[in-house]
């Protein structure tokens, strides 16, 4: 079934669960702030687990702000009904990432412990709850139903083991304590359960009873707080999960804790593998704002540079404002200088990367080094400096991924320009005729394969005081006598040579006699700014 090819530990059904109940007590705590009719008693507001192991049932209840009957067929029917239709795709998914993406699957994971979810539910604004029952992909009914309290109960009704599958595991209070300390201990709201304990018993030698007691199963600091040094990275990794930034394993995180002028807490993330829709117009950049422990935007976008679109996290302040607008937000002076102070620490990081871990780097710059390139090219806020000495390209004598820095530190004393030369791809490069000169001069060439790089090293201009130089240029710096050896011969073969310009009449400007060629009879050379690659990328653009 494609729930259960979606995770694969099953055991995160509970940390979806929990993340919903809490977000439900968010979301009152957030009315509370704007309206004076709702108050928020923080002692009022919590989770609560109860196992029932003789129904073989376990309930989530939360305080939160509960779902009209309308609530239930909008959020939780969704899933249910496009699911058939993903159903009947099934065959197509690979790994079921892009229905995670599409359809939001978090509520819909408890079908893969429980082969009945019940939800009941009440809002503030009704005395009337409701219960909403379905067994998964089949659909759901909704009833009205008793309910005395605000919030929402969902109770799952756990499957029977089978052969192969463990389900009774789910009904162990051990197994489900260690679930919410795994994934959600960070949750700022108290996670209670009954906890069985024993005692010895009174008036009995010997003999020990059982009692249950309530806990907290949660330490409620989050993640973000806490010392880094109490941190393994598979807490890093659980977070990124739970919070689904992606759902690969990100290559690197960054835990920043900031008291100056503007005090915040951040985690980022580089992840190791591009979002499905990240080079789309559908993809949204932004990294998730706290103000005091409080989630108040999902993407706020003003925390990342385009070019470093692709960073994941969350940023926490006690400097802003709770109830800050989107437009404020813009012009926010604290905020910038957050936004400044983290693309400082993501440019550090990569930096790091690409000197330490240079083969981490390299799957990096595989998904996201086209996004480094065009953030060069659109070099508006004059950010190319932070950038040139992270991209790479393909080197001829390297026969891999170099810097700029590793090109120009190897560069002979009498090596003029950096060159470069532009095609579809490697193979096709390494067969064009203007390489063969500068190659036999024993020079490196950069290999540029993507329609960005002529554009953005335009914009580099210089890298170290060298020049950049296209192989197709008229003039590569290399053999002065060249020019004036090849006058004569120029005069010599003059009628040959105005022959082939008449044949080729406005397709080429020139016909010239070259020195440079040595395994082919001939080739094509730019004389203006443009190189060739360039123009036929301009040419194929829509005006
Ligand atoms: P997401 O949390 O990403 O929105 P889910 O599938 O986890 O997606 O949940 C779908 C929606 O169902 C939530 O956005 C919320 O509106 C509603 N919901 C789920 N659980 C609860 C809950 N405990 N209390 C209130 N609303 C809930
Ligand atoms: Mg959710």
């Amino acid at each position: 079934m494609m729930i259960n090819s979606i995770y694969t530990h099953r055991e995160i059904f509970l940390r979806e669960l929990i993340s919903n109940a809490s977000d439900a007590i968010d979301k009152t705590y957030y009315k509370g702030l704007n309206d004076s009719s709702v108050s928020f008693e923080k002692e009022n507001y919590f989770i609560k687990l109860s196992i029932d192991k003789d129904n073989r049932t376990l309930t989530l209840s939360d305080t939160g702000i509960g779902m009209s009957k309308e609530d239930m067929e909008e959020n939780l029917g969704v899933i249910a009904k496009s699911g058939s239709l993903a159903f009947k795709k099934d065959n197509e998914i690979k790994d079921g990432y892009d229905i995670i993406g599409q359809f939001g699957v978090g509520f819909y994971s408890a079908f893969m412990v429980a082969e009945n979810v019940t939800v009941l539910s009440r809002t503030q604004e009704s005395d009337q709850g409701y219960k909403w029952e379905s067994q998964g992909a089949d659909g759901y009914t909704i009833e009205p139903a008793t309910k005395e309290t605000v919030g929402t109960d969902i109770i799952l009704k756990i499957k029977e083991n089978t052969e192969d599958e463990n389900y009774d595991e789910y009904i162990e209070e051990y197994r489900i304590k260690s679930i919410i300390k795994k994934y959600s201990d960070f949750i700022r709201y108290p996670i209670k359960m009954d906890i069985t304990q024993s005692k010895p018993k009174e008036g009995v030698e010997g003999e020990y009873e059982e009692y249950s007691e309530e806990q907290i199963i949660n330490s409620m600091v989050p993640i973000w707080r806490k010392n880094k040094n109490e941190l393994s990275d598979e807490d890093y990794e659980n977070f990124y999960s739970e919070k689904h930034y992606g759902f690969d394993k990100p290559i690197k995180h960054i835990h920043v804790s900031v008291d100056g002028v503007v005090s915040y807490n951040s985690i980022l993330y580089i992840p190791e593998s591009i979002p499905f829709d990240y080079y789309t117009k559908e993809y949204e950049k932004g990294l998730e704002l706290y103000s005091s422990g409080v989630l108040i935007m999902d993407k706020c976008q003003e925390l990342l540079p385009d070019y470093f679109s692709f960073v994941k996290g969350m940023v926490d302040s006690e400097d802003l404002s709770l109830n800050i607008s989107r437009e404020i937000l813009q012009h926010d002076r604290q905020l910038k200088l957050i936004a400044k102070n983290i693309k400082n620490k993501i440019k550090n990081e990569l930096q790091n990367i690409l000197t330490n871990e240079r083969e981490k780097y390299d799957g990096f710059y595989n998904s996201f080094g086209r996004q480094l390139k065009f953030g060069v090219y659109s070099d508006y806020g004059n950010h190319k400096e932070d950038l040139q000495d992270l991209i790479m390209f393909y080197s001829s004598t390297e026969k891999k991924m170099v810097t700029l820095n590793e090109y120009v530190e190897r560069m002979p004393e009498e090596q003029k320009y950096i060159y470069y030369a532009s095609g579809e791809s490697i193979e096709r490069i390494e067969k064009l005729p203007q390489t063969e000169l500068v190659s036999d001069k024993g020079y490196e060439i950069l290999y540029f394969t993507d329609d960005i790089d002529e554009f953005a090293i335009r914009m580099i201009n210089m890298y170290k005081e060298k020049e950049f130089r296209s192989v197709s240029s008229g003039d590569l710096g290399i053999e002065t006598e060249e020019k004036e050896e090849s006058a004569d011969t120029q005069e010599e073969n003059k009628a040959l040579l105005d022959s082939m310009k008449d044949i080729l009449k406005d397709k080429v400007k020139d016909v010239k006699i070259s020195k440079r060629l040595k395994n082919h009879p001939v080739c094509l050379a730019n004389e203006g700014d443009l190189t060739i690659e360039m123009e036929k990328i301009l040419n194929s653009m829509p005006n």
